[in-house]
């Protein structure tokens, strides 16, 4: 596939056209469309100007139409290329954007600096610093493509003299922008565009454009119906290979109602991962997914990793939004490598996997927490501490061939009859395929006991079964062990603070902090704040219970971190009240004190993850409530926690 690059080359030959589109164009879009908010009125206007760079360039070839096109959108999107290509963030700090602008427009940086605190918005400083400037002579007005050029130079310059090369550059265009440029001008460098209209309405904008004009050249006028078509091919398109150069030169070539026709998936090119939906209990995924078959798999807690391996024997490693991670994982080298070694037919393939920390001394998963202590830029394989290994769950292109458009089924005939497992560093995804309530229970225990975080359900056969890019689909729910009723017994807390109640619970305490009695230094240990499982009727009730309990000072019975705000309570109570509590998951914290003394440092204590009121215990007194000790025993029976 032929691929155009916005190069050197084009540009020049870009110069000499007669008419190049100029960067007022897009500024005065921009602040239209940062005017105004509603979202029709906002697609209308860049619609309108996709639709000017379109008839703009009509005596010009239509690779010039492409190129226009593509450096607009992405300026639209505030990117100069594919999310997956390194090297093109722009983001630029305020010390630098300041640093030019004070050389830019010749005024004192401590001004610039106390306009920005007041403005709060480099933009805008920008615009009214250069609306001030006094000039000699008027400058030659920017074009789009040297915006574009200048961009792309700022993004690139790397090593010694970066930044004053960077603050050169800025300078350059800086002197050139008239009006709202240099609003619009200084927010792109700084990655903050600000015009109230994200990437799928500009994907809609583009489109609606491109179908309009492209039956215009056949004197027909697009009808809603197929304007819809339009959108939906694109967005389809964009899911799979998400890069504007290409999906803007197949629109032009192939029209854009035939777009997904010819956007097929591309090794090297990540396309949008599939996502599931969360579900609360066994019952509710019978029901969701009822009259269809279904598999279930451990859903591995790590990272999401898409591995792609080129023609041309290159291995890459996506991740979950499409960054380029491949040198962060100099290690997976040698496994894609003992692939080939074992499959010597394999050319090219996309894999979905998670990409998990890994025991290799003991052969099991370690937990997310390690796996994301790896270091994430200049990675020598050498140095590499925490080893990983990869769990495909699907096989998205095979030997030149997209597979999205099979049932899951079939795909794991690929992965499987392809691919051999490579102990410890690519093992397939545990499975299951059973619709037996007890069988899935069971199977949830063990994922759990693997250290992994629950399971994940999805439809096995027929086109329901299609790998979807980019969507939370109804075919791929996750049962998260959080999300069911809780693990173990529940606890009873003593509710020693109370959280001033906002919105809807105004009048009332809105959240409430709890402790765990600590039946050898008698202390109250705090262990959570909680906030869920109270109904309107119930804090009012609670309130009038505890009002009357509220103390100035916390007692000296009670052990909290008084440096961090978030343990504090807003009013503090005496120890009268027992809340029983249903919770996921117990984890340790270094701002909650509960057994901090039988844990070690005495530093972390054990806290709740997503506690949930249950009942009050007024059947129990303070001291009866859950002990410390009986809680730090919880917590170190916790299969899964290392
Ligand atoms: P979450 O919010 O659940 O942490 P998410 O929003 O990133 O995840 P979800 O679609 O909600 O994505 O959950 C799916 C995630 O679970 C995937 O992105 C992937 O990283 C991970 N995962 C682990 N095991 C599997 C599996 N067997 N199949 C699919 N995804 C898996």
């Amino acid at each position: 596939k032929k691929i155009l690059k916005i190069d050197e080359k084009n540009a020049a030959k870009h110069k000499t056209s007669t008419n190049p589109i100029m960067y007022s164009m897009l500024t005065s879009t921009f602040e239209e469309l940062e005017n105004e908010s509603g979202r029709l009125k906002n697609i209308a206007s860049a619609c309108r100007f996709f639709h000017e760079v379109l008839h703009f360039t009509d005596f010009s070839d239509i690779e010039d139409k492409i190129r226009d096109l593509t450096m607009v959108t992405y300026l639209m999107v505030n990117r100069l290329g594919p999310d997956y290509e390194p090297g093109l963030e722009l983001g630029l700090g305020e010390t630098l954007l300041l640093k030019a602008l004070a050389q830019g427009t010749g005024r004192e940086l401590a001004q610039l600096r106390k306009d920005y605190h007041v403005e709060g918005d480099i933009g805008v400083v920008a615009q009214k610093s250069r609306s001030k400037q006094k000039v000699m002579f008027k400058p030659k007005r920017l074009t789009v493509l040297e915006v574009w050029k200048g961009l792309n130079e700022i993004a690139k310059f790397e090593g010694t003299n970066a930044q004053s090369k960077k603050v050169s550059v800025i300078n350059k265009l800086l002197t050139a922008c008239e009006g709202v440029e240099a609003k619009f001008l200084m927010r792109s460098l700084e990655g903050k565009l600000r015009i109230n209209f994200g990437e799928k309405s500009v994907i809609v904008a583009l489109s609606k454009a491109i179908v309009e004009w492209q039956l215009e050249q056949k004197n027909k006028t697009a009808n809603s119906d197929l304007i819809v078509q339009a959108e939906d091919q694109f967005k389809e398109a964009y899911s799979r290979l998400p890069n504007y150069e290409i999906l803007i030169q197949l629109s032009m070539k192939h029209g854009i109602l035939n777009l997904c026709d010819h956007a097929e998936l591309s090794p090297s090119v990540p396309l949008k991962p599939m996502l599931a939906k969360p579900t609360k209990s066994i019952s509710e995924i019978l029901d969701t997914l009822q009259g269809k078959r279904f598999t279930c798999e451990y859903k591995y807690d790590g990272e999401r990793a898409q591995l792609h391996l080129s023609e041309d024997g290159k291995m890459f490693i996506y991740s979950r939004n499409s960054e380029n991670m491949t040198e962060r994982y100099p290690d997976l080298i040698p496994v894609v490598n003992a692939l080939k070694a074992k499959n010597s037919t394999i050319k090219s393939l996309i894999l979905d996997c998670e990409c998990v920390a890994w025991d290799s001394v003991n052969n099991k998963i370690l937990p997310f927490q390690i796996l994301s202590t790896r270091k994430r830029k200049d990675v020598q394989e050498k140095d590499i501490q925490v080893q990983v290994c990869l769990f495909p769950f699907d096989i998205l292109f095979y030997n030149g061939e997209s597979l999205i458009q099979k049932p899951l089924e079939e795909r794991r005939k690929y992965l499987y009859n392809n691919l051999k497992e490579i102990p410890g560093k690519l093992q397939f995804a545990t499975k299951m395929d059973t619709d037996n309530v007890e069988k899935i229970t069971k199977f949830l225990d063990e994922s759990v006991n693997d250290a992994c975080e629950g399971l994940m359900i999805k439809t096995l056969d027929g086109s329901d079964s299609y790998y979807e890019p980019s969507k939370r689909s109804r075919n791929w729910l996750k049962l998260k062990k959080d999300y069911l009723e809780g693990v173990g017994d529940s606890l009873d807390l003593v509710v020693i603070g109370g959280y001033i109640g906002k919105g809807k619970r105004t009048g009332w305490y809105g959240g409430f902090l709890l402790a765990g009695y600590n039946q050898d230094s008698g202390e109250y240990e705090t262990i959570c704040k909680i906030g869920t499982g109270f109904s309107e009727e119930l804090l009012q009730k609670l309130h009038t219970l505890l009002k009357p309990t509220e103390i100035k000072s916390p007692k000296s019975s009670y052990v909290y971190d008084k440096n961090n705000s978030n343990a504090v309570p807003d009013v503090w109570f005496e120890p009268t009240t027992l809340f029983e509590v249903k919770v996921a998951d117990l984890t340790t914290s270094p701002i909650y004190k509960c057994g901090a003394t039988y844990l070690g440092d005495g530093e972390k204590g054990v806290s709740l993850r997503f506690p949930r009121f249950i009942q009050i215990r007024d059947d129990k007194s303070t001291e009866d409530a859950t002990s410390s000790d009986q809680i730090v025993e919880m917590y170190n029976s916790q299969a899964n926690l290392q």
